[in-house]
């Protein structure tokens, strides 16, 4: 159940700075928490969280990805080739 955030503190990515921000879950008590994910780099955070976690302004420069360049990372854990018998 995903779908799209209005204008918050919570509409830009901390890690990559997207605006492709969805609400993933909110709390089974109205407005104690809510988990957001970011659609380009996949990163997830709650609410509650920390500054560092959640605010594009304070989240760490060396944690920090620019959207262009996840098309070029490598996938993890590589494919070995396959075994011949
Ligand atoms: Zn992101």
């Amino acid at each position: 159940m995903s779908q799209t955030t209005p204008a918050s503190p919570h509409s830009m990515c901390p890690r990559c700075r997207s605006t492709t921000v969805v609400v993933h879950a909110t709390s089974p008590v109205a407005h104690v928490w809510t988990v957001y994910g970011c659609t380009t780099c996949f990163y997830a955070w709650r609410s509650t969280e920390p500054e560092e976690n959640t605010n594009p302004d304070r989240y760490p420069t060396v944690f920090k990805l620019a959207p262009a360049d996840l098309a070029h990372f490598a996938v993890v854990p590589t494919i070995p080739p396959l075994r011949r018998t």
